[in-house]
């Protein structure tokens, strides 16, 4: 008796149910059914167990067993092992009977989330051997492992291409470093305010001999999930720095390179001790490398995360946060971890046309991210329209198939080369270009430091602009939507977002502004300005220098306009 049955529940065992199910199975497809085998996993056991005790948890599997010969009969059921039973049936209304069977299994567990997962194989020809038909439902079953409510999952024709596949990348993973089959693209990232390129991504590519390209869709889940990925991001570093050597020898400034990390890099290894090891090896400065983490990479494990981004920030590595908005708890995330930068998921730019709401969003979220000091990247840029919003947001740099696709590295060096045409930035300046981005042209706190008392009387959505002064030239580098409307309103002819010399700028702003706005940009003085029209109107604006391009020694001028009144007042220094 023993042998054959289960002890706890009384079920068959496992032996005795190949034997029960391969003759049920006959029994099915002689009468012309389609027999289904299923495999049943209860989620949550483990804990269960845990906080009410073995006694009890007998008692609820004894409930499940109960459950399931309900719906299949005593002799089709089994209990293979632990919280894992079996059962075989023909495939008619076999959704309707599964999902009474989870309804009823609801009323026992009750608030406890204990879903149950099923995995189903169809038996389509009598030659099929039930061990197979058992280990094909327990692949399907086991396809739902992160689903959180109870569901059923078909092994089919895809699932088996998918399970070839992942064998496939496992197998060959050592090899298709060794014999770098897997190849590193770069993904220029461009800085809104100067169109140059700032930062590359490195993504990486599978060119496999004979499946051909695959993309990382095809092959980073399945690293993760085998814990092999850690291995790729430290060939990935490797590849960056070949690259970052190359660039040096060409005598060209490289931009920095941001590489992708997973969270099972951080079990198999301290990937902050390795990756600092590689880049020191070279003689590379720490500045040239940004790393990406997920959002949810942090969620996973929050405190440890956060030393991880703290040991990287401290050595000088950048760390931005990626695909921020493609997961949950974004915002107190924002709040307790120090990131650079944080990039916004694709999936805002590919909503924005869906309707007004996703434009406010974004805009609200932006403004959020510049409030906390932090820069800004867009992911997913295919449009000049996207790019044209995410300037006018504030948005510090732009990233997407807009500009270009990934690159290989040889088309990557070419535009190195060819530097003339593709401009990038060279890093003693980035600084600069930092603090204009990050400026934040919709909040007043900039020019409220110390002077708050003498700005309360003034409204505050401020039209607000940046300028930017070489010796003889004055321009436009970023403005928000309120003073671009002003200055459609106020002025005849406004200098644009090219340079132009002071001499060609309409002779109203000439006399009025133009010199303290020099006088500005020289001493880093802050300076209250009211500019008369010929209409009686004055308008008042306050000035303060922001920043100077070591390189280029251009300096640029944040300018709020404060009100405009029919009075006139003098010009005063502060
Ligand atoms: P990610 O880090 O968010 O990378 C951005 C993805 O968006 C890349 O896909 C890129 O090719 C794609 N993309 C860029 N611009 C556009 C655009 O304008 N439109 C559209 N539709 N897509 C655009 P890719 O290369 O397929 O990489 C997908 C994800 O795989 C990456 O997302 C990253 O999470 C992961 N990944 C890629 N390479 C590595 C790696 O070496 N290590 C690790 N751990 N993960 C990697
Ligand atoms: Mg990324
Ligand atoms: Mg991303």
């Amino acid at each position: 008796m023993e042998r054959f049955y289960d002890n706890l529940t009384g079920l068959p065992g496992m032996t005795y149910f190949y034997e029960l199910a391969g003759a049920e199975c006959k029994r099915l497809i002689a009468l012309g059914n389609v027999p289904a085998v299923m495999f049943f996993d209860i989620s949550g056991m483990k804990q269960y167990n845990h906080k009410y005790g073995f006694r009890q948890g007998d008692d609820l599997l004894i409930s499940f067993s109960a459950l399931i010969t309900d719906q299949f009969g005593d002799e089709n059921c089994s209990r293979f092992a632990k919280d894992h039973f079996v059962a075989i049936s023909d495939n008619r209304d076999l959704e309707y009977k599964l999902h009474s069977l989870f309804d009823e299994w609801k009323k026992i567990v009750d608030t406890l989330n204990m879903p149950v997962r099923v995995g189903v194989y169809e038996i389509d020809t009598a030659s099929t051997d039930i061990v197979v038909a058992c280990d094909n439902a327990k692949v399907a079953c086991d396809m739902l492992r992160k689903t959180y409510i109870s569901s059923i999952s078909y092994y089919d024709k895809k699932l088996e291409e998918d399970i070839e596949r992942k064998e496939y990348i496992i197998s060959n993973f050592e090899k298709a470093l060794c014999e770098r089959w897997i190849n590193v693209y770069y993904q220029p990232i461009v800085r809104a305010i100067n169109g140059c390129v700032c930062d590359e991504e490195a993504l990486a590519r599978w060119i496999d001999p004979d499946k051909g390209f695959l993309s990382p869709a095809d092959f980073i889940n399945t690293l993760e999930e085998a814990h092999l990925i850690y291995k790729l991001d430290l060939y990935v570093v490797d590849r960056i720095i070949e690259k970052l050597k190359k660039i040096r020898a060409m005598g060209m400034i490289p931009v920095p390179q941001s590489v992708n990390l997973s969270r099972t890099d951080f079990d198999e290894c301290d990937m902050v001790d390795e990756i600092c090891k590689r880049v020191d090896a070279a003689g590379l400065d720490h500045q040239l490398i940004t790393v990406e983490i997920t959002e949810s990479i942090v969620a996973s494990d929050f405190d440890y995360m956060k030393q991880q981004v703290k040991r990287f920030r401290d050595l000088g590595f950048q760390v931005w946060m990626d695909d921020f908005g493609s997961g949950y708890s974004s915002l107190d995330v924002l709040q307790d971890l120090e990131f650079d930068l944080i990039k916004f998921d694709m999936r805002f730019l590919h909503k924005l046309d869906d309707g007004r709401n996703g434009k406010i969003i974004l805009t609200d979220l932006m403004r959020m991210a510049t409030a906390l000091g932090l820069e800004t990247v867009c992911e997913g840029v295919e449009t000049g329209e996207h790019e044209a919003f995410l300037k006018d947001i504030g948005c510090c740099k732009l990233q997407g198939y807009y500009y270009t696709k990934p690159l290989p590295i040889e088309r990557i060096l070419e535009r190195y080369s060819d530097n003339d045409h593709i401009r990038f930035e060279t890093p003693v300046e980035a600084p600069y270009f930092d603090v204009l981005g990050k400026f934040n042209l919709y909040d007043l706190d900039w020019a409220l430091e110390s002077e708050k008392e003498d700005f309360d009387r003034f409204y505050n959505s401020m039209p607000m602009v940046i300028m930017e002064l070489s010796n003889d030239s004055v321009r436009i580098v970023r403005s928000n939507a309120s003073y671009r409307e002003f200055a459609a309103r106020t002025f005849p002819r406004n200098v644009g977002s090219e340079f132009e010399r002071f001499d060609t700028i309409p002779q109203q702003h000439r006399g009025s502004f133009l010199p303290y706005l020099i006088e500005c940009a020289d001493t880093g003085k802050r300076i209250f300005v009211d500019e008369h029209f010929p209409n009686g109107n004055t308008v008042h604006t306050f000035m303060r220098r922001i920043a100077i391009n070591p390189v280029t020694g251009i300096r640029s001028v944040a300018i709020a306009v404060l009100s405009v009144t029919e009075d006139i007042k003098t010009v005063t220094d502060i």
